[in-house]
């Protein structure tokens, strides 16, 4: 059965898309640690990130580097923070995190955003990403 990341890369669930080419689909994480909070997927896919080739996880690290730069253009913080879980959806995901502190690392503090705050974010993020 298609993951539900599958199914929002086809479109078929809804999704703030921030960035995509033909290997990768970028886009807002429903249940933010932080502002801007974005998930990095391949399309192809795949449960967990070490077992993607050499050459998938380079590709899949090189996607996550030009979102992470957007991310840092658009959003203000400390820095961005990357994390690789995959204990709730069983398609690789890196998660890229703008962070203040330990606590937006933590998967605990959400931010509730409206749909109009996660539309402005997604433009924000995608207006920087080259
Ligand atoms: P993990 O698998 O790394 O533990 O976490 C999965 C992440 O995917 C969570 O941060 C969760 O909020 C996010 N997520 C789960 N379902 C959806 C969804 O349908 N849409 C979006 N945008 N994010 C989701």
């Amino acid at each position: 059965m298609a993951s539900i990341f599958t199914k929002i890369i086809k479109g078929e669930i809804p999704s703030y898309k921030v960035a995509e080419n033909d290997q990768f689909y970028a886009f807002l994480d429903i249940n933010p640690n932080a502002k801007g909070h974005t998930l990095v997927v391949p399309k192809k896919e795949e449960n967990k990130i070490f077992d993607l080739s050499e050459e998938e996880y380079s590709a899949l690290m090189n996607f996550s580097y030009r979102v992470a730069k957007a991310l840092e253009k658009a959003i203000p913080c400390e820095r961005i923070g990357m994390s690789v879980v995959g204990l709730e959806v069983p398609h690789v995901h890196v998660h890229l995190i703008p962070i203040n502190s330990m606590a937006d690392m933590q998967f605990m503090k959400k931010e509730e955003l409206s749909s109009e705050e996660f539309v402005s974010l997604a433009a924000q993020i995608s207006a920087n990403f080259k």
